[in-house]
Protein backbone atom coordinates (compact mmCIF):
# COMPACT_ATOMS: atom_id res chain seq x y z
CA UNK A 1 0.00 0.00 0.00
CA UNK A 2 0.92 3.19 -0.31
CA UNK A 3 1.75 5.42 2.98
CA UNK A 4 -0.77 8.43 3.30
CA UNK A 5 1.29 11.20 5.59
CA UNK A 6 -1.81 12.60 6.02
CA UNK A 7 -3.79 10.23 7.64
CA UNK A 8 -3.27 8.79 11.07
CA UNK A 9 -5.77 5.25 12.34
CA UNK A 10 -6.41 4.45 15.84
CA UNK A 11 -5.32 0.85 16.22
CA UNK A 12 -5.92 -2.16 18.70
CA UNK A 13 -4.61 -5.62 19.22
CA UNK A 14 -6.75 -7.90 21.35
CA UNK A 15 -4.77 -10.87 23.00
CA UNK A 16 -5.09 -13.40 26.00
CA UNK A 17 -2.93 -11.66 27.80
CA UNK A 18 -3.09 -7.99 27.30
CA UNK A 19 -4.91 -4.97 25.54
CA UNK A 20 -2.86 -2.74 23.12
CA UNK A 21 -4.23 0.64 21.64
CA UNK A 22 -1.85 3.26 19.09
CA UNK A 23 -2.12 5.89 16.77
CA UNK A 24 -0.07 4.51 14.01
CA UNK A 25 0.87 7.21 10.93
CA UNK A 26 0.74 6.69 7.85
CA UNK A 27 4.04 5.19 7.04
CA UNK A 28 3.54 2.59 9.79
CA UNK A 29 5.22 4.33 12.90
CA UNK A 30 3.57 3.63 16.47
CA UNK A 31 3.32 7.40 17.81
CA UNK A 32 1.36 6.48 20.98
CA UNK A 33 0.53 3.10 22.46
CA UNK A 34 -1.09 2.14 26.11
CA UNK A 35 -1.72 -1.30 26.91
CA UNK A 36 -3.68 -2.94 29.70
CA UNK A 37 -3.45 -6.27 30.83
CA UNK A 38 -6.86 -8.62 29.71
CA UNK A 39 -9.14 -9.20 32.66
CA UNK A 40 -9.23 -12.47 34.01
CA UNK A 41 -13.32 -12.08 34.98
CA UNK A 42 -15.78 -13.84 33.54
CA UNK A 43 -17.99 -10.36 33.02
CA UNK A 44 -18.22 -9.28 29.51
CA UNK A 45 -18.26 -5.95 30.46
CA UNK A 46 -15.25 -5.74 32.83
CA UNK A 47 -13.30 -7.03 29.67
CA UNK A 48 -14.59 -4.71 27.52
CA UNK A 49 -14.52 -1.55 30.29
CA UNK A 50 -10.64 -2.40 30.11
CA UNK A 51 -10.32 -2.19 26.54
CA UNK A 52 -12.15 1.11 26.40
CA UNK A 53 -10.01 2.59 29.10
CA UNK A 54 -6.98 1.53 27.40
CA UNK A 55 -7.91 3.47 24.08
CA UNK A 56 -9.15 6.52 25.74
CA UNK A 57 -5.48 6.63 27.41
CA UNK A 58 -4.32 6.51 24.19
CA UNK A 59 -6.47 9.01 22.12
CA UNK A 60 -5.57 11.41 25.69
CA UNK A 61 -2.06 10.67 25.09
CA UNK A 62 -2.16 11.54 21.52
CA UNK A 63 -4.41 14.67 22.71
CA UNK A 64 -6.30 13.83 19.88
CA UNK A 65 -10.79 12.21 19.17
CA UNK A 66 -11.31 10.65 16.02
CA UNK A 67 -11.73 12.83 13.38
CA UNK A 68 -9.48 15.43 14.79
CA UNK A 69 -6.07 16.81 12.85
CA UNK A 70 -3.09 16.60 14.26
CA UNK A 71 -0.58 19.19 14.82
CA UNK A 72 1.34 18.14 12.03
CA UNK A 73 -2.20 18.80 9.95
CA UNK A 74 -3.03 14.69 9.62
CA UNK A 75 -6.58 13.56 10.31
CA UNK A 76 -7.23 10.50 12.82
CA UNK A 77 -9.28 8.71 10.60
CA UNK A 78 -12.59 8.34 12.07
CA UNK A 79 -12.86 4.22 12.53
CA UNK A 80 -10.78 1.68 14.48
CA UNK A 81 -8.66 -0.90 13.53
CA UNK A 82 -8.81 -4.02 15.50
CA UNK A 83 -6.65 -7.19 15.34
CA UNK A 84 -8.35 -9.76 17.24
CA UNK A 85 -7.27 -13.13 19.39
CA UNK A 86 -9.61 -15.70 17.30
CA UNK A 87 -12.12 -17.14 16.49
CA UNK A 88 -14.03 -14.72 15.89
CA UNK A 89 -17.20 -13.76 13.25
CA UNK A 90 -16.93 -11.65 10.84
CA UNK A 91 -20.38 -12.16 9.61
CA UNK A 92 -22.03 -10.51 12.81
CA UNK A 93 -19.02 -8.96 14.63
CA UNK A 94 -18.49 -11.05 17.16
CA UNK A 95 -15.54 -12.83 19.17
CA UNK A 96 -15.06 -15.74 21.08
CA UNK A 97 -11.27 -15.41 22.03
CA UNK A 98 -10.14 -19.06 23.62
CA UNK A 99 -8.06 -17.43 26.13
CA UNK A 100 -10.69 -14.66 27.05
CA UNK A 101 -13.00 -16.22 28.83
CA UNK A 102 -15.26 -13.34 29.17
CA UNK A 103 -15.96 -13.12 25.72
CA UNK A 104 -18.34 -16.17 24.40
CA UNK A 105 -19.89 -14.66 21.19
CA UNK A 106 -19.30 -11.13 22.65
CA UNK A 107 -20.45 -8.21 20.04
CA UNK A 108 -17.35 -6.49 19.59
CA UNK A 109 -17.86 -4.87 16.51
CA UNK A 110 -21.64 -3.11 17.62
CA UNK A 111 -19.67 -2.47 21.21
CA UNK A 112 -17.05 -0.83 19.79
CA UNK A 113 -19.11 1.16 17.47
CA UNK A 114 -21.67 2.75 20.32
CA UNK A 115 -19.33 3.81 21.88
CA UNK A 116 -17.02 5.44 19.94
CA UNK A 117 -19.68 6.29 16.88
CA UNK A 118 -17.22 5.32 14.17
CA UNK A 119 -16.98 1.98 11.79
CA UNK A 120 -15.08 -1.03 13.28
CA UNK A 121 -12.67 -3.08 10.92
CA UNK A 122 -11.98 -6.34 12.22
CA UNK A 123 -9.23 -8.57 11.03
CA UNK A 124 -8.05 -11.41 13.15
CA UNK A 125 -4.61 -10.84 15.49
CA UNK A 126 -2.62 -13.20 12.83
CA UNK A 127 -4.07 -11.71 9.73
CA UNK A 128 -2.78 -8.38 11.47
CA UNK A 129 0.62 -9.86 11.92
CA UNK A 130 0.40 -10.87 8.09
CA UNK A 131 -0.44 -7.52 6.88
CA UNK A 132 2.19 -5.36 9.11
CA UNK A 133 4.81 -8.02 7.80
CA UNK A 134 3.27 -7.81 4.47
CA UNK A 135 2.93 -3.75 4.84
CA UNK A 136 6.25 -2.76 6.55
CA UNK A 137 8.30 -6.16 6.75
CA UNK A 138 9.47 -9.17 6.07
CA UNK A 139 7.13 -9.58 3.63
CA UNK A 140 7.11 -6.21 1.45
CA UNK A 141 7.08 -6.80 -2.37
CA UNK A 142 5.58 -10.27 -2.35
CA UNK A 143 1.40 -10.51 -3.02
CA UNK A 144 1.05 -14.66 -1.79
CA UNK A 145 2.63 -14.80 1.59
CA UNK A 146 1.33 -16.88 5.06
CA UNK A 147 2.19 -15.37 8.23
CA UNK A 148 2.39 -17.07 11.35
CA UNK A 149 2.95 -16.25 14.53
CA UNK A 150 4.34 -19.29 17.00
CA UNK A 151 4.05 -18.33 20.81
CA UNK A 152 1.75 -19.53 23.60
CA UNK A 153 -0.44 -20.50 21.07
CA UNK A 154 0.52 -21.42 16.76
CA UNK A 155 -1.42 -18.40 14.70
CA UNK A 156 -1.62 -18.18 10.80
CA UNK A 157 -3.12 -15.08 8.66
CA UNK A 158 -2.93 -15.22 4.76
CA UNK A 159 -2.20 -12.67 2.22
CA UNK A 160 -3.20 -13.90 -1.81
CA UNK A 161 -2.94 -11.28 -4.89
CA UNK A 162 -2.07 -8.69 -2.59
CA UNK A 163 -5.10 -8.65 -0.34
CA UNK A 164 -5.56 -9.83 3.35
CA UNK A 165 -7.92 -13.09 3.46
CA UNK A 166 -10.95 -13.61 5.73
CA UNK A 167 -12.72 -16.76 4.43
CA UNK A 168 -16.34 -17.22 5.44
CA UNK A 169 -15.97 -16.09 9.03
CA UNK A 170 -12.61 -14.16 9.04
CA UNK A 171 -11.21 -17.23 10.10
CA UNK A 172 -8.82 -18.48 6.84
CA UNK A 173 -5.39 -19.15 7.76
CA UNK A 174 -5.82 -21.11 11.35
CA UNK A 175 -3.03 -22.93 10.60
CA UNK A 176 -2.37 -23.97 14.28
CA UNK A 177 -5.38 -25.84 14.26
CA UNK A 178 -4.53 -28.10 11.19
CA UNK A 179 -3.62 -31.81 12.03
CA UNK A 180 -0.13 -32.85 11.80
CA UNK A 181 -0.43 -35.69 13.71
CA UNK A 182 -3.62 -38.32 13.66
CA UNK A 183 -2.18 -40.15 16.88
CA UNK A 184 -1.34 -36.87 18.56
CA UNK A 185 -1.92 -34.41 21.96
CA UNK A 186 -5.48 -33.43 22.46
CA UNK A 187 -5.96 -29.57 21.37
CA UNK A 188 -7.16 -27.17 23.36
CA UNK A 189 -9.58 -26.80 20.60
CA UNK A 190 -10.87 -29.87 20.79
CA UNK A 191 -9.17 -31.46 17.59
CA UNK A 192 -6.16 -34.18 18.03
CA UNK A 193 -2.18 -33.65 16.74
CA UNK A 194 -3.33 -29.82 16.27
CA UNK A 195 -0.17 -27.89 15.22
CA UNK A 196 -0.54 -26.00 18.14
CA UNK A 197 -0.63 -28.67 20.57
CA UNK A 198 3.08 -29.97 19.38
CA UNK A 199 4.59 -26.59 18.16
CA UNK A 200 3.35 -24.26 20.38
CA UNK A 201 5.19 -22.46 23.61
CA UNK A 202 3.79 -24.55 26.25
CA UNK A 203 3.50 -27.68 24.45
CA UNK A 204 6.93 -27.96 23.58
CA UNK A 205 7.83 -26.92 27.08
CA UNK A 206 5.29 -29.91 28.34
CA UNK A 207 6.92 -32.41 25.63
CA UNK A 208 10.18 -31.65 26.84
CA UNK A 209 9.22 -31.65 30.71
CA UNK A 210 7.13 -35.35 29.95
CA UNK A 211 10.79 -36.60 28.50
CA UNK A 212 12.51 -35.58 31.34
CA UNK A 213 13.81 -31.79 31.38
CA UNK A 214 13.83 -30.40 34.52
CA UNK A 215 15.90 -26.99 33.24
CA UNK A 216 14.75 -23.43 34.58
CA UNK A 217 11.11 -22.68 35.03
CA UNK A 218 10.26 -24.77 32.73
CA UNK A 219 9.11 -22.73 30.45
CA UNK A 220 9.85 -22.38 26.36
CA UNK A 221 12.04 -20.30 27.55
CA UNK A 222 14.14 -22.24 29.40
CA UNK A 223 14.10 -25.45 27.00
CA UNK A 224 15.52 -22.91 24.43
CA UNK A 225 17.95 -21.87 26.75
CA UNK A 226 19.02 -25.69 27.32
CA UNK A 227 19.17 -26.43 23.88
CA UNK A 228 21.25 -23.86 23.15
CA UNK A 229 23.95 -25.19 25.90
CA UNK A 230 23.73 -28.22 24.07
CA UNK A 231 21.07 -30.42 26.31
CA UNK A 232 19.69 -33.06 24.40
CA UNK A 233 16.18 -33.27 25.39
CA UNK A 234 15.89 -29.32 24.78
CA UNK A 235 17.39 -30.07 21.26
CA UNK A 236 14.66 -32.49 20.81
CA UNK A 237 12.22 -30.64 21.74
CA UNK A 238 12.93 -27.91 19.14
CA UNK A 239 13.30 -30.39 16.54
CA UNK A 240 9.45 -32.07 17.24
CA UNK A 241 8.62 -28.35 17.02
CA UNK A 242 10.23 -27.07 14.13
CA UNK A 243 9.57 -30.48 12.30
CA UNK A 244 5.68 -30.55 12.97
CA UNK A 245 5.85 -26.99 11.30
CA UNK A 246 7.63 -27.98 8.35
CA UNK A 247 5.10 -30.46 7.35
CA UNK A 248 1.78 -28.16 8.13
CA UNK A 249 3.71 -25.00 6.41
CA UNK A 250 4.46 -27.59 3.08
CA UNK A 251 0.88 -28.57 3.33
CA UNK A 252 0.01 -24.39 2.99
CA UNK A 253 2.52 -23.83 0.64
CA UNK A 254 0.89 -26.90 -1.55
CA UNK A 255 -2.33 -25.95 -1.11
CA UNK A 256 -1.67 -22.25 -2.01
CA UNK A 257 1.10 -21.67 -3.97
CA UNK A 258 2.59 -19.09 -2.04
CA UNK A 259 5.70 -16.77 -2.30
CA UNK A 260 7.07 -16.24 1.21
CA UNK A 261 5.86 -17.76 4.58
CA UNK A 262 7.01 -15.16 7.59
CA UNK A 263 7.44 -17.07 11.29
CA UNK A 264 7.29 -15.12 13.91
CA UNK A 265 6.65 -14.75 17.98
CA UNK A 266 8.45 -16.08 21.11
CA UNK A 267 9.34 -19.50 20.30
CA UNK A 268 10.11 -18.46 16.16
CA UNK A 269 12.54 -15.93 18.61
CA UNK A 270 14.46 -19.22 19.04
CA UNK A 271 16.28 -18.59 15.78
CA UNK A 272 17.60 -21.34 14.26
CA UNK A 273 16.98 -24.29 16.84
CA UNK A 274 13.25 -23.71 15.56
CA UNK A 275 13.52 -22.87 11.50
CA UNK A 276 16.70 -25.52 11.05
CA UNK A 277 14.23 -28.41 11.64
CA UNK A 278 11.49 -26.75 9.63
CA UNK A 279 13.60 -26.19 6.41
CA UNK A 280 14.81 -29.99 6.83
CA UNK A 281 10.89 -31.46 7.35
CA UNK A 282 9.19 -28.46 4.76
CA UNK A 283 11.98 -29.53 2.00
CA UNK A 284 10.65 -33.40 2.74
CA UNK A 285 7.37 -32.68 2.19
CA UNK A 286 6.96 -29.87 -0.18
CA UNK A 287 8.06 -32.04 -3.48
CA UNK A 288 6.46 -30.16 -5.77
CA UNK A 289 8.92 -27.32 -7.78
CA UNK A 290 6.69 -24.34 -7.01
CA UNK A 291 5.75 -25.79 -3.53
CA UNK A 292 9.75 -26.48 -2.67
CA UNK A 293 10.64 -22.55 -4.05
CA UNK A 294 9.35 -20.25 -1.32
CA UNK A 295 11.28 -19.28 1.53
CA UNK A 296 10.92 -19.18 5.24
CA UNK A 297 11.89 -16.43 7.21
CA UNK A 298 11.45 -14.50 10.42
CA UNK A 299 9.03 -12.09 10.87
CA UNK A 300 10.99 -8.29 11.24
CA UNK A 301 8.22 -6.37 13.19
CA UNK A 302 7.85 -7.92 16.34
CA UNK A 303 5.78 -7.09 19.63
CA UNK A 304 3.70 -4.34 17.77
CA UNK A 305 2.74 -5.95 14.23
CA UNK A 306 -0.81 -6.68 15.47
CA UNK A 307 -1.05 -2.34 15.88
CA UNK A 308 1.06 -1.83 12.30
CA UNK A 309 -1.55 -4.41 10.96
CA UNK A 310 -4.78 -3.54 12.55
CA UNK A 311 -3.96 0.37 11.63
CA UNK A 312 -3.63 -0.99 8.05
CA UNK A 313 -7.26 -2.42 7.97
CA UNK A 314 -7.74 1.64 8.49
CA UNK A 315 -5.75 3.19 6.20
CA UNK A 316 -5.75 0.82 3.02
CA UNK A 317 -9.40 -0.34 3.38
CA UNK A 318 -9.98 -1.69 0.12
CA UNK A 319 -6.89 -3.71 0.43
CA UNK A 320 -6.94 -5.08 4.01
CA UNK A 321 -10.38 -4.54 5.52
CA UNK A 322 -12.09 -7.82 3.63
CA UNK A 323 -15.30 -7.47 5.26
CA UNK A 324 -16.23 -3.73 4.17
CA UNK A 325 -17.15 -0.62 6.24
CA UNK A 326 -19.33 -1.26 9.35
CA UNK A 327 -22.45 -0.15 8.61
ZN1 LIG B 1 -6.51 -27.32 17.74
Amino acid sequence: MTPDPDRLALAVDIGGTKFAAAVVDGGGEVVVTRRAPTPRSTDPDVVFAALASAIDATLDAAGLRLGDRSAAGAVLVPALGVGTAAPLDLTVGTVSPVNIPGWRSFPLRDRLTERYGVPVGMIGDAVAVAVAEHWRGAARGHDNVLGMVVSTGVGGGLILGGRAVSGSTGNAGHIGHISVDPEGPLCVCGGIGCLEAISSGPSLAAWARANGFAGGDGTAAAVAEAAVAGEDVALQAFRRSGAALGLAVAGAVTLLDLDLVVIGGGVAAAGPLLFEPLAEAYTRYAALGFAARPRVVPAMLGGAAGLIGAAAVVLSPEQYWPSGSAD
